[in-house]
């Protein structure tokens, strides 16, 4: 077995890891055990050559990984990214393993993505990327085997081509990947559920504080559809948006950001950047601001030994993947901030993905109401399993939510 060393600190395979191991240490599982719930079921990487709108050929490269399939077939989103490699794919594959584990629903862990930056690229163009990467994996996924769904900067659109590519190949099978437009099989309430997943667990947990969420003063990094979903149920229940942002830069306005507004800006200038209802903040300032809750809701390894000392937020809810380094993450602990960790707060993605692949595989479709309501009813039931158990062994959430995770797995194992 590797020898734990201690984490460089933008590593979110060792972020993950590190989590794991600690897991593993308060169940005592053997080595063999750590060993099987560590490595890889199964990785593939391909080369995707594309012939780009002006003639000239492109070669991207793509990953899948499939952390794990013990307890069902292996779920995970995809991901188009420039800095999207191997190491990144494989810790957010492990990172689905645990999060399907802790809320209990029958999946394992995958992930996959292309290094691209879709921006540069014209919708044909994304939609041949696409493609030619299913043709390429194809056989490795399936509603039993394998099932993709969005992540960074894949949406409905790019689902859909997987769904028709993927149906090419086998016949149609709509239960092939979730995150489809709803006049495809997706399921009503799947855009939104992340989003409102973060709510309702940052919710609960604000009760258990005796926090109020009216006049919670909320800072979101990351403008996108975890975001911008999480920033509007916030504001819609009197919780203040103070700040948020995206790639090109944020927005802050002390006395509250017009939510509304701000997605209308958003969506005709395609960033926050210059929004006139607040004044410029950059990504790096947000995430120290004087707030009640900080939602990172952007990339991995952002809240780092460099700035956990200034985080000045109350309350942390994990939107985004292992937004915390674990070095980071002892800091928060011992200065006292809650950490509502992603496996859980971000868990109502997958959970709804997980209605969307049943009601495919079944052929009938539920409202929204009944998706929203069963949804809350798994997400608040894991955070108190989360919480409870924190409160038993007086540990953190994070450890919590992990030793549940990895319990659950290692005896499926
Ligand atoms: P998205 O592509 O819709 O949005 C990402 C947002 O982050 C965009 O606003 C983008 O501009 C911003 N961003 C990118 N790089 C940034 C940087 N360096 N600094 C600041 N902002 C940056 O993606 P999403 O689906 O909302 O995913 C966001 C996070 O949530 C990711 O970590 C993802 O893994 C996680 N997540 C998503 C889902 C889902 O269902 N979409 C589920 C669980 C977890």
């Amino acid at each position: 077995m590797e020898p734990i060393a201690r984490p460089p600190d933008d590593d979110p395979r060792e972020v993950v890891n590190t989590n794991f191991q600690r897991a593993a240490d308060r169940l005592g599982l053997d080595n063999e055990m750590r060993l099987l719930l560590t490595m890889p079921f199964r990785e593939v990487r391909v080369e995707i050559p594309v012939r780009m709108d002006g003639g000239a050929l492109r070669v991207f490269v793509g990953y899948r990984v499939q952390h794990s399939g013990v307890r069902g077939p292996s779920k995970g989103g995809i991901r188009y990214h420039p800095s999207t490699d191997l190491n990144e794919v494989r810790a957010l594959a492990s990172a689905m393993t645990w999060k399907t584990a802790l809320v209990n629903i029958p999946f394992g862990g995958a992930k996959g993505g292309i290094a691209v930056d879709p921006a540069e690229l014209t919708l044909a163009e994304l939609q041949r990327l696409t493609r030619g990467y299913i043709r390429r994996i194809h056989l490795l996924l399936g509603p039993y085997r394998d099932i993709p769904a969005p992540d960074v900067n894949t949406n409905a659109q790019v689902m859909t081509w997987i769904f028709d590519e993927y149906s090419a190949q086998h016949g149609y099978t709509p239960a092939c990947v979730t995150g489809k437009p709803v006049e495809l099989g997706g399921s009503e309430g799947r855009e939104a559920a992340t989003g409102r997943g973060v709510f309702y667990v940052t919710q609960a947990l604000l009760k258990d504080l005796g926090m109020a969420l009216t006049g919670a003063r909320v800072a979101v990094q990351g403008f996108g559809n975890l975001g911008s979903f999480a920033a509007r149920f916030f504001a819609e229940a009197g919780a203040k948006i103070i700040a948020v942002s995206d790639v090109s830069g944020g927005v802050l306005s002390e006395r509250g950001l017009d939510v509304k507004a701000l997605l209308e800006h958003a969506r005709e200038n395609r960033t926050v950047k210059g929004f006139p209802g607040g004044q410029e903040i950059s990504n790096d300032n947000l995430l120290c601001l004087d707030c009640d809750i900080l939602i990172p809701a952007a990339l991995q390894c952002v809240i780092t030994k460099k700035n956990a000392n200034r985080v000045r937020a109350r309350v942390i809810a994990e939107g985004a993947n292992l937004p915390t380094t674990s070095e980071a993450d002892e800091t928060l602990a011992a200065r006292g901030i809650h950490v509502l960790p992603d496996i859980l707060t971000n868990a109502g993605g997958v959970t709804v993905s997980y209605f969307e692949w049943a009601q495919n595989l079944q052929q009938i479709f539920w409202d929204e109401d009944r998706v929203n309501a069963e949804m809350q009813k798994i997400l608040l039931r894991a955070y108190r399993q989360v919480a409870d158990r924190a409160a038993q062994e007086k540990i953190s959430f994070r450890s919590a939510a992990y030793t549940i995770a990895v319990d659950r797995v290692a005896r499926a194992e």
